[in-house]
């Protein structure tokens, strides 16, 4: 039996060498080969022959007006000639030496000649006869490719391919759908979307190919998604009196938003299922305290909270915070990171293997091997797309079927999170506390930062704190720490010692930074001259402005997490970035800044100028690739693929229906983690 896994070594011509190249490009079986798609097509749109010079490159359509002659000279030379109308004129075409092009041509009939133009002669040299039938057009196709496999060799292959499997394809969209959208059958999507007559076929092709790609990618999505609603999750039934009574503790009131993601988080840690969502929101939304109130759930209920930071700065201040909005609650707080001492780190483990303590804030150090928890019932990810998918696995398994929540506030675009988060559950905080400012942020161009200088000298006599970024070099940290030391020295010369100049950069301890960040907490600093380590989550209400030198080196992202540092308080915060950006991109960068202080604006702007897969980075974000749809083009079509999904998925024992079902069997045959595996 023929099936589309066969290996590609089964067509004639393709041995073991050929299956290798071929695997280059990611393909291995026959269904690979047909769904190795054009990435465009060629129209062979026609030149102007009015404007041609000699030996240019020609594409001509036309019609063939003279009787083709196939004369012989030489020693076994041939050329054929015929006349062709084109538009009002009429030239001459010769083919050197390919005498078989004569039983393709037919007086009157249509053909496309692609040949080098011969000015003196007023004719056309052929290479290459293109047979145009009536109500067709002549359209090539171009494959992605790569050294070891050539154009020719991917086009033939595929030819050959659909020849000998056309009967076996099986449409796997269910026909409602197909009817629905005006899809094609897999067949004609395979041999239309290849071997186009008419640029309306390969459009036609394309949107089955592109919806059938987000309609399976939604299948495993969604499945995983309803696995996890079925599986049994940690159930949280805590008091909500006494939940209550704790959240008049907290000395501010919630904002409409948080309250909003606090009842769907409680409503998630009541259920029996295990939750797994995404909170969304800007820099100085006020994630902190919906997580902390997600922790005091959990506590309450006698199970253990694990918060895990990416940076010892980030965990150290969660610590601090989170024991002070803990006050006199049963809630006990250890941190457990990379600069313990061996003895000190087995002593902490061992009281989390205990259960003696509740709330365990940490880095990566949370989800080493000896760390055990005693039973674990909410792990939170800060800044969770700082670590990678194998890290949030990790810190998963510490417990039986944890709840998760992961926080991020680099917001993804709407445009994105449906494909990029579509298997979570998403709350997001689209609303700042009361009283906040909106930053004024302004460019400035290098010659003018003694114009920012007078700025912060003024802001500095008023009282404000500051910080200053010193330019980003990526490709060294060596470099990076000396351009901020020699900034450093730069600024205490100006303003010491009226005014404390402080230094924070990666090279310095643990403890060194720590002492900083308190200096500059306690407002004992007031010019702060750092690296990019400040750009995650460090919180100081009364620092007002920030600097950014060289800001175009940094991304949209970086620059938005930055400014993100000020207007935390409730005086008008500043941010000055100091730029002669070099390209028309990091120009755009400046402008947006300046435009605009919204998150979700500065992310799909950065959507924009740099595409999806860099704005998310592959790796982290599991954002797949995709042969053919485009999820932020075709959102719509992403977004229907996903009901119709659901649809499906929801369906009682749809799989169990029909057991030969193209779908169901096609699901299995690609090892998809399905609800009903
Ligand atoms: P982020 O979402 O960036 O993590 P944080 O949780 O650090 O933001 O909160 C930023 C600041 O806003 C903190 O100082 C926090 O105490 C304060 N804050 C949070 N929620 C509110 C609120 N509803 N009203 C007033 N201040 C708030
Ligand atoms: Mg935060």
């Amino acid at each position: 039996m023929k099936s589309l896994q066969d290996p590609v070594t089964t067509l004639k011509g393709v041995g073991q060498k050929r299956a290798e190249q071929l695997a280059t490009l990611g393909i291995e079986t026959i269904e690979d080969l047909l769904m190795h798609y054009p990435s465009r097509y060629d129209d062979f749109a026609p030149t102007n022959l009015e404007t041609t010079v000699d030996k240019q490159k020609v594409t001509i359509h036309g019609t063939v007006v003279s009787e083709p002659v196939l004369s012989r000279f030489g020693y076994r030379k041939n050329r054929l000639s015929f006349r062709l109308q084109t538009g009002q004129q009429v030239v001459m075409v010769v083919f050197f030496n390919q005498p078989y092009f004569k039983e393709r041509l037919t007086l009157n009939g249509d053909v496309t000649v692609l040949g080098t133009w011969n000015q003196g002669r007023q004719q056309v040299i052929g290479s290459k006869l293109l047979v145009v039938n009536p109500g067709e057009e002549t359209i090539g196709t171009i494959y992605p490719a790569n050294k070891h496999v050539r154009q020719t060799t991917i086009r033939q292959l595929i030819e050959l391919a659909y020849t000998q499997y056309r009967n076996v394809i099986a449409t796997l969209l269910p026909l409602k759908i197909r009817q629905r959208y005006q899809l094609l059958d897999r067949a004609t999507m395979f041999q239309w979307v290849h071997f186009p007559k008419t640029s309306d076929q390969a459009r036609q092709a394309r949107r089955t190919a592109a919806y059938e790609e987000f309609y399976l990618f939604q299948l495993r999505l969604q499945s995983m998604r309803l696995a996890r609603r079925k599986a049994d999750g940690t159930q949280l039934l805590y008091n909500n009196d006494e939940l209550r009574a704790f959240i008049r503790t907290i000395p501010f009131e919630l904002t409409k938003a948080q309250k909003r993601v606090v009842n769907e988080i409680c409503r998630d840690l009541r259920s029996p299922f295990q939750m797994n969502r995404l909170l969304q929101g800007d820099v100085g939304s006020g994630k902190t305290i919906v997580a902390a109130i997600a922790i005091y759930t959990t506590i309450l209920t006698g199970y253990q909270a694990a918060l895990m930071a990416p940076t010892e700065i980030l965990a150290a201040q969660h610590a601090e915070k989170l024991a002070k909005v803990f006050e006199n609650t049963p809630v006990n707080v250890a941190l457990l990171t990379g600069s313990l001492t061996a003895k000190q780190h087995q002593a902490l483990a061992d009281q989390i293997a205990a259960g003696q303590c509740n709330l365990i804030i940490g880095t990566h150090a949370l989800i080493q091997d000896q760390v055990e928890f005693a039973n674990l019932g909410l792990a939170i990810i800060d800044e969770q797309h700082r670590f990678g998918v194998d890290q949030r696995k990790l810190l998963r398994e510490k417990g039986d079927h944890p709840n998760i929540l992961a926080m991020t506030a680099t917001p993804i675009p709407r445009t994105l999170s449906i494909t990029a988060y579509g298997e979570m559950d998403v709350s997001v905080i689209d609303e700042l506390p009361a009283g906040r400012k909106t930053i004024k942020t302004t460019w400035l161009k290098s010659d003018q930062s003694e114009a920012a200088l007078d700025f912060l000298r003024k802001q500095l006599a008023q009282g404000a704190q500051v910080y200053v970024v010193s330019p980003l070099i990526e490709e060294s940290e060596k470099l990076d720490v000396q351009n901020a030391t020699a900034l450093y020295e730069q600024f205490a010369d100006r303003f010491a010692p009226k005014y404390q100049v402080g230094l924070l950069h990666g090279r310095m301890t643990n403890d060194e930074k720590e002492a900083v960040m308190a200096d500059f907490q306690a407002g004992k600093i007031q010019v702060l001259v750092a690296t990019t380590v400040i750009e995650v989550g460090v919180d100081n209400p009364n620092a007002t402005v920030m600097v950014i030198y060289d800001a175009d080196r940094f991304g949209l992202a970086q620059l938005h997490q930055l400014r993100g540092r000020v207007g935390r308080g409730v005086r008008q915060s500043y941010c000055l970035l100091v730029a002669d950006p070099k390209t028309p991109e990091g120009k755009k960068r400046m402008e947006t800044m300046v435009e605009t202080t919204d998150g979700f604006i500065v992310a799909q702007r950065d959507l924009e100028l740099r595409g999806s897969g860099d704005v998310l980075g592959k790796k982290q974000s599991g954002m797949p690739d995709f042969k053919i749809g485009d999820p932020v083009g075709d959102l719509k079509m992403m977004q229907y693929a996903r009901q119709d999904a659901l649809d499906l998925l929801e369906q009682p024992g749809w799989d169990q229906r029909d057991e030969n079902q193209p779908l169901v069997l096609y699901l299995r045959s690609q090892n998809l983690k399905t609800h009903f595996d």
